[in-house]
């Protein structure tokens, strides 16, 4: 099922020489989808703009065209609904929609912080899908940031050492596509 995904841009569709940084080979590897088959995870780190939720979509939906079940989360909005599945003792019910599929990304880690309850429920995610499951994850901030962004060091050494243990590391530092024709306006004479 596509639903839920924010647009559905193709992963061709990607403008590589907009982002002349990132190595067109390594999405393309990616693209095998031997991820999925490895179980292993994709981060796709870069300040805003870059194209982080597109990759991320655009794996997700050659997986799904591939057979895979997958998933689509804001991080945000998922611990939102663990939380409320908490005060409703739904909470490993709720964790089971994010546990199930082969292929789920969670995007926008780091936009906002998260407090000790929801860091945990974090932990429990990755920590459970550790080994079983792919996970695709976006965020703005690097590795080392985490602990400000988790609110708590150990939590996050916790959750990075499991996410990174079998992991495509993308790092985009480069442009946004989001201003590159105010970029155009500034720079045309
Ligand atoms: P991020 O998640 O890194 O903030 P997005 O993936 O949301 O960025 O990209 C912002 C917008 O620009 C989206 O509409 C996306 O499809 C488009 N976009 C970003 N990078 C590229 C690119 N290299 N080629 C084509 N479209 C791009
Ligand atoms: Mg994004």
């Amino acid at each position: 099922k596509l639903s839920g995904l924010p647009h559905h841009k193709r992963l061709d569709e990607f403008d590589y020489a907009f982002q002349p940084d990132l190595e067109p080979r390594k999405i393309r590897d990616l693209a095998t989808l031997e991820f999925v088959r490895a179980k292993s995870n994709i981060a796709l780190l870069g300040p805003p703009g870059v194209g982080k939720t597109m990759l991320a979509v655009g794996l997700a939906v050659a997986a799904c065209q591939a057979g895979f079940s997958i998933y689509f989360t804001t991080l945000d909005d998922l611990v939102r609904r663990l939380r409320t599945a908490e005060t409703t003792g739904r909470f490993n019910r709720q964790l089971q929609t994010y546990l199930r599929p082969s292929v789920l990304v969670v995007d926008e880690v780091g936009y906002l912080p998260l407090d000790r309850d929801e860091a945990n429920m974090l932990f429990q995610l990755v920590s459970r899908r550790y080994e079983r499951g792919s996970l695709i994850i976006t965020s703005n901030k690097s590795f080392v940031e985490w602990g400000s962004v988790l609110g708590d060091e150990v939590l996050a050494t916790a959750i990075l050492d499991r996410l990174l243990h079998h992991c495509d590391v993308i790092t985009i530092n480069g442009p946004s596509y989001r201003l590159k024709d105010h970029h155009a306006l500034v720079n045309d004479p």
